[in-house]
């Protein structure tokens, strides 16, 4: 059996890996292969790219220690496979199932079609998530359940008809055909940073590395924390969003594994298991979920689900479970939101940290946002998502729609008069703004107490610390208090539509105008939106 392994933006690891181990299975010959757009620009930002290729080198690497190798494959899966089943002649095509996505849905159907119209066999397994989708919907009777304590009991009822278990990387694997290695060798190997547009420094300050050695190494770290009392205790309520060494072992963060699980560098279900073995094994009054670690692959789980079992989950029109809002539409907010120049230093500092490094600790993301859509601007929560797709390192599509639509109060979370404020959010966690002043240099002199409300200083004080507000930066784009009374006013329209509406379709509520540009109020003491 000649047999053709796809790796995918996924699945790009060795351990706990169903689909490869199958494939090797029974194999004479195995071509793994990944399939990149490499001369053209992709639509993944900077961090991302280099990301891909730290893991790509670091699975060849791997696959090399197997006497195998990582063939990169030039152009879109359909379009790149359709050559190599031909050229190779092969029986047999595997890959790990994704789900998470229309696209990665619509790109392995296109794949099976070819195979299929080629008259090769096709192989899929599941690994990127800890149980079959499937069978977590059937449990809740077809459709998913949008609440999580009844998400959880299902889960649990899954794991105790299939335990979850980790299978180890596979100890060698069938030597690669050397019609796939002879010689366009070096055209078939992981690409140079230059080749995916890339700076030739991309690699300077890079914080979080990609690879599969490089997740387990990270992972061992965190479970070696205080001899594993670290991961058990760690609620993620307590961990703070403004950790200024968020990647360090000793921060106070969490674990800045999301871009390796998204890559599927590491499997949650090793993830999973390792913890329950070497962290609330060892210390039995443990954290619990929904905050526990274990809750936090759990949310994973949750989303994962939903939008497998949602059709146009990551859309608002035409997604049974999205209330419909209707969202202002200016692209100078949206665009000074992106770019960090809000005149909200907490807003501007995590949007600056996220374009910088591609990561940012899940309550900075929950307070950018809320900022964006009902708190402050009133856009669209798809137009946030699509820029956190072009700036994360962990894009997942499941986890990112999902959290916005949280946010937005949308679907999953509907308290929408609980909002964040962003200036006495921050103040909770780092009330001398050591964060914001790390971000953004133009702010590093300002006295304490003006830090998150910069505008408020006195001339004689912004002098002195040389910014200028309106100047050197910028004034606040909005009035926080009143854009989000008016915002919440718009939210309840929008709710009473949807409940007039039946629950479903489109949103009777009308569209009314954004605040912006009003002078700033005094900011007050708001409610904060429960964390989870
Ligand atoms: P930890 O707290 O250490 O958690 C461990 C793992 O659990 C994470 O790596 C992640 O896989 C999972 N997890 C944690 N929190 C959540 C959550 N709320 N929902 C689902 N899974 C979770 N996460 C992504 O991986 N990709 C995204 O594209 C993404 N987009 C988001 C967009 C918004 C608006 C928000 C509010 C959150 C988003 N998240 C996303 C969820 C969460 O913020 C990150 O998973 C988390 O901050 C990653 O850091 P960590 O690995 O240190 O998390």
């Amino acid at each position: 059996m000649r047999t053709i392994y796809w790796f995918r933006m996924s699945s790009l690891r060795l351990h706990d890996h169903p689909a490869l181990l199958a494939a090797a299975e029974g194999s004479s010959c195995l071509y793994p292969v990944f399939c990149l757009e490499r001369r053209i620009a992709t639509p993944y930002g900077e961090n991302r790219r280099r990301f891909l290729l730290e893991s790509l080198r670091d699975l060849d690497a791997g696959l090399r220690s197997l006497n195998s190798r990582l063939i990169v494959l030039d152009g879109a899966p359909e379009v790149a496979l359709r050559a190599a089943l031909a050229d190779w002649s092969v029986d047999r095509l595997a890959y790990q199932l994704d789900l998470a996505s229309a696209e990665s849905k619509r790109s392995a159907a296109a794949v099976d079609a070819l195979a299929e119209a080629a008259g090769v066999q096709v192989l899929a397994r599941g690994g990127h998530t800890m149980c079959d989708l499937d069978a977590l919907l059937r449990r809740a009777g077809g459709s998913p359940t949008t609440s999580y304590a009844p998400f959880v009991k299902h889960f649990e009822a899954e794991v105790r008809a299939a335990p979850i278990v980790a299978r180890p990387a596979p100890s060698r694997l069938p030597p690669v055909g050397g019609e796939a290695t002879a010689a366009d060798d070096a055209a078939r190997a992981v690409p140079a940073p230059a080749d995916v547009g890339l700076p030739a420094d991309a690699d300077a300050a890079v914080l979080v590395r990609g690879g599969e050695s490089a997740a387990l190494a990270r992972l061992d770290e965190h479970l070696q924390r205080r001899g594993g009392a670290w991961a058990a205790e760690m609620e993620k309520p307590a961990t703070s969003p403004m950790a200024l060494e968020p990647f360090g072992a000793g921060t106070r963060s969490t674990t800045v594994l999301s871009p390796y699980l998204a890559f599927g560098c590491l499997s949650p279900r090793l993830f999973y298991t390792r913890l329950a073995a070497e962290a609330y094994g060892r210390h039995p009054k443990h954290a619990m979920p929904p905050v526990s670690l274990h809750g936090q692959l759990l949310w994973r789980e949750f989303f994962h689900t939903c939008a497998h079992g949602t059709p146009n989950y990551e859309r608002m029109v035409g997604n049974p479970i999205c209330r419909q809002v209707p969202w202002g539409d200016d692209k100078e907010l949206l665009a000074a939101w992106a770019e960090g120049r809000t005149g909200y230093p907490w807003i501007d500092a995590a949007m600056t940290q996220l374009r910088r490094e591609g990561w940012i600790h899940h309550l900075a993301r929950h307070a950018v946002a809320c900022f964006l859509t009902r708190g402050d601007l009133w856009q669209s929560w798809e137009k946030g998502a699509a820029v956190f797709e072009e700036l994360l390192l962990d894009v997942d599509p499941a986890l990112n729609a999902g959290n916005w639509m949280w946010l937005s109060a949308s679907c999953f979370f509907y308290q929408y008069f609980r909002c964040y404020s962003p200036v006495a959010f921050p103040k909770k966690y780092d009330k001398d703004g050591a964060y914001v002043r790390r971000w953004l240099p133009a702010l590093a002199n300002f006295p304490a107490k003006y830090i998150y409300e910069p505008w408020k200083a006195p001339i004689a004080d912004q002098k002195a610390a040389g910014c200028i507000i309106g100047k050197d930066y910028p004034k606040p784009i909005v009035a926080h208090d009143v854009a989000s009374k008016a915002n919440m006013a718009k939210m309840a329209e929008a709710y009473a539509a949807h409940k007039e509406g039946g629950g479903g379709g489109a949103s009777k509520a009308s569209a009314t105008p954004t605040p912006k540009r009003a002078a700033p109020a005094p900011a007050k003491k708001t409610k904060q939106a429960k964390l989870k």
